[in-house]
């Protein structure tokens, strides 16, 4: 039933059942990096819980999976690290209305109309990493957005990941470490070759592989990162999402250049027509479109909630699944 045509009794008890359930396929997720179901049955039942929660707001807990970011920050080994800017998850739309629906919030908040960085939402795990003077001196994982893993000998096991700056930098950037679809294949033919079970999907695999007790295991699993944001952007000295990545890029730091600057919403349907076609080509996952308000002092008078970004929104492709079938049905046409 809608929301709206529910009894409070029944809202309570469908609320609280979607909470434990969610908040146990998180555990089975991000700390066992094995889930118990695919992405869009966890998306599908986290919007229910996302509607039911704003038509019965006093059900809504702190410990909701609606309110925090999740993450493993437990593994015993690691190190606790304290993110002093939160390390945040990102809202997610899964049409072009909602899409639009979201500029226009977006823009009415803002009072004008913005540009957008569109880039490829890479399917692996959050890293952070702090430079200083330009040497790579910590990485860490997100966690629960605000306390995440050490993971700094892991990631100086990745060759994508420099150890210096082109330029001796102070200064927190955050990336994507993901599996290329390649190492991915390898490493769950080895494990099937030796009976453990197989990673599940290449984010999985990230996970499992960065957050190893002993980096040389790290070091086998041919890991490789993007870098997408700092909340410095003024030691770079720029004012755009667009030009942070392209310092980066003159850093050294690992950058996806499949990013596109658009002046409106409805310029983003090319771009995702074309990496929906481009997508099985990549050799590396991704599981959207990730939209940034490009320039960065917007985006500080947006904000975040408690859990995601004002200034940002993924798009999620479709299940692979239902991909297929829609091939399948042109096909038979
Ligand atoms: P998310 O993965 O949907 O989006 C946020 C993350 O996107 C960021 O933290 C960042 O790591 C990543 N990202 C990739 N490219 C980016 C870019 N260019 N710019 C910015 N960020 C980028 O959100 P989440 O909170 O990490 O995870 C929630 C999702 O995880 C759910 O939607 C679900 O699909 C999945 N999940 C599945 C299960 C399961 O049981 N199958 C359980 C829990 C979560």
């Amino acid at each position: 039933p809608q929301p709206t045509n529910m009894s409070t009794k029944d809202a309570q008890v469908e609320i609280s059942q979607l909470q434990d359930e969610l908040t146990d396929y998180g555990i089975a997720y991000y700390e066992q990096d094995a889930p118990k179901v695919e992405d869009h049955v966890y998306d599908e039942k986290y919007a229910r819980l996302v509607a039911l929660e704003q038509a019965f707001p006093q059900f809504v807990t702190p410990d909701s999976p609606t309110q925090n970011v999740g993450g493993a920050q437990t593994k015993s080994g690691l190190e606790k690290v304290q993110h002093p800017v939160p390390m945040l998850s990102l809202g997610d739309v899964f049409s072009l209305e909602e899409l639009q629906e979201w500029e226009n919030r977006t823009a009415k908040a803002l009072g004008q109309q913005p540009s957008y960085n569109l880039e490829l939402k890479i399917d692996g795990l959050a890293v952070s990493l702090k430079y200083d003077n330009g040497r790579l001196i910590q990485a860490s994982t997100r966690g629960n957005g605000l306390i995440g893993e050490d993971v700094t000998a892991n990631v100086k096991t990745i060759a994508d990941v420099p150890q210096t700056l082109k330029e001796p930098l102070t200064i927190e950037v955050r990336g994507e470490i993901y599996m290329p679809k390649a190492s991915f294949a390898h490493l769950n033919e080895e494990r099937e070759n030796q009976g453990q079970e197989p990673f599940a999907n290449p984010r999985n695999a990230a996970a499992g592989s960065l957050r190893q007790l002993d980096a040389r295991e790290t070091k086998k699993r041919k890991l490789s990162a993007f870098i997408y944001y700092t909340a410095e952007a003024d030691t770079l000295g720029v004012t755009k999402q667009s030009e942070v990545l392209r310092r980066f890029a003159e850093l050294g730091l690992p950058t996806n250049k499949d990013n596109r600057v658009i002046g409106q919403m409805k310029d983003i349907a090319p771009y995702i027509a074309e990496y929906t076609e481009k997508r099985d080509g990549l050799p590396y996952g991704i599981d959207g479109v990730v939209v940034k308000v490009d320039d960065i002092d917007s985006e500080i008078d947006l904000g975040n909630t408690v859990k995601v970004p004002r200034w940002s929104i993924a798009y999620k492709f479709p299940p692979e699944e239902e991909q297929t079938i829609v091939r399948d049905i042109e096909w038979t046409v």
